[in-house]
């Protein structure tokens, strides 16, 4: 049995984790959940799944938590951030999926690399403002990175067999999101709800709001550029409204590898678990026969500021990934309460980038006090 810990097991990409268990439940065992507010789905969770340890976002989610599971024995439950950094580093467990949202992943994800587990990756946050200090980590501990998400997943599987340093370029494909090849003055009165229905992906709500406005791809360009040792310039964005290439690389010698299937994230929390085999999954398969045409487009830059302004801040490193990610979740809170519009959102990260000062390589606690500042830029308009 594999035991494997997740870290935001009641989210899009902790339920369909959890589906993976479902249909491997003799080689996974699940022996730790950390989720943030929903109780009901944790109680649920722990009652299939009987890990050894719960950890809830605060006090009282947690005392409401041990309230409702006090006929079982055997579950610790932990709260906050202390209480994921615990089970983070519990020696009972070989593999650690970040599943949760945003930048408070980054000290679990490091202190379950400290503790020698391998990360399954799907929090991309933490890379972006932290893959200097766990890449480094990662390699001086012998742990294993494995991507979660999908296009970065498919670079990984694209390069099985091939020299890092043969790549010429990553092709990172984008499927564009709900309002592809609209102009900014249409873009000026989309609400949440328009923006919350991606074409072809199922996601979690921050993550579909960020694909809408390209930030979900200047993300990933970071995260690319960590994974695999690539500037940030060699990673290509490229439109493929039909998210069937999930993504590809080109070789030094002019091959280009990648990946295609349905979208459907299993199969990249599939391969991360059980790498390098290839499990038999239960799921559609591709049917290349009744695939429409595939695709490729420029991105627009310009209508589309949110990939322009993160490939800045990756260009300028140090903090300024930082203040571009912490800006994004506090204004991508604030459209979601339709306190700023769809393009408010550039405005506010925009505003942050211009206002913060960079920190060369930051400490964690410096990466965090740039997040206070980008959140502070953002709230104080
Ligand atoms: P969701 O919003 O669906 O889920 C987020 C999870 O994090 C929930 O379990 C939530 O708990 C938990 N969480 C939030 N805040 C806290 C907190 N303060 N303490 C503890 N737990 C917390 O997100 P997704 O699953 O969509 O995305 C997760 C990560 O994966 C993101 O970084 C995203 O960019 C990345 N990703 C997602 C993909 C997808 O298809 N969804 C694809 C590729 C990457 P609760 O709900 O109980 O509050």
């Amino acid at each position: 049995m594999k035991k494997i810990a997740i870290l935001g097991s009641t989210g899009s990409i902790g339920t369909q984790t959890l589906e993976v268990v479902r249909q491997n439940n003799t080689e996974l065992e699940v022996v730790a959940l950390a989720a943030g507010t929903n109780v009901d789905l944790m109680e649920k969770q722990i009652r299939e799944f009987m890990p050894k340890t719960a950890v809830m976002g605060d006090e009282k989610t947690a005392a409401d938590l041990k309230a409702r599971i006090a006929d079982l024995s055997g579950v610790k439950v932990l709260a906050g951030m202390d209480g994921m950094l615990e089970m983070a580093s519990e020696p009972d467990y070989e593999i650690l999926v970040t599943a949760i949202v945003g930048m408070i992943g980054i000290r679990p994800t490091i202190a379950a690399i400290e503790a020698g587990k391998d990360i399954a990756l799907a929090n991309k946050e933490t890379l972006v403002c932290a893959g200097h200090i766990i890449m480094p980590l990662a390699e001086k501990k012998g742990i294993k990175i494995l991507p979660v998400d999908s296009e970065h997943s498919a670079i990984f599987q694209s390069l099985q067999g091939s020299p890092k340093n043969r790549i010429e370029k990553i092709i990172l494909t984008c499927s564009g999101g709900p309002f592809r090849g609209m102009k900014k003055e249409e873009l000026a009165a989309k609400t949440p709800e328009d923006a919350l229905k991606h074409p072809n992906w199922n996601m979690g709500r921050k993550i579909t709001i960020d694909s809408a406005s390209l930030v979900n791809k200047g993300l990933e360009v970071m995260e690319a550029s960590w994974l695999f040792g690539v500037g940030p310039e060699r990673v290509c964005v490229t439109v493929h409204p039909q998210s069937v290439l999930h993504s590809a690389v080109e070789f030094a010698d002019g091959a280009v590898v990648g990946q295609m299937g349905t979208p459907d994230m299993k199969l990249p929390i599939n391969y991360a678990l059980f790498y390098p085999d290839r499990k038999p999954m239960q799921s559609a398969k591709l049917d290349l026969f009744k695939t429409a045409a595939l695709t490729f487009e420029k991105p627009d830059t310009e209508t589309f500021r949110g990939l322009a302004l993160a490939l800045d801040a990756a260009h300028i490193g140090g903090t300024m990934p930082t203040v571009f990610n912490a800006a994004n979740e506090e204004a991508v809170a604030r459209f979601l309460d339709h306190k700023t519009g769809f393009l408010g959102i550039y405005e506010d990260i925009e505003r942050a980038m211009n206002s913060c000062k960079v920190k060369e390589n930051p400490s964690v606690d410096e990466i965090l006090d740039a997040e206070k500042a980008a959140r502070e830029a953002v709230k104080a308009v």
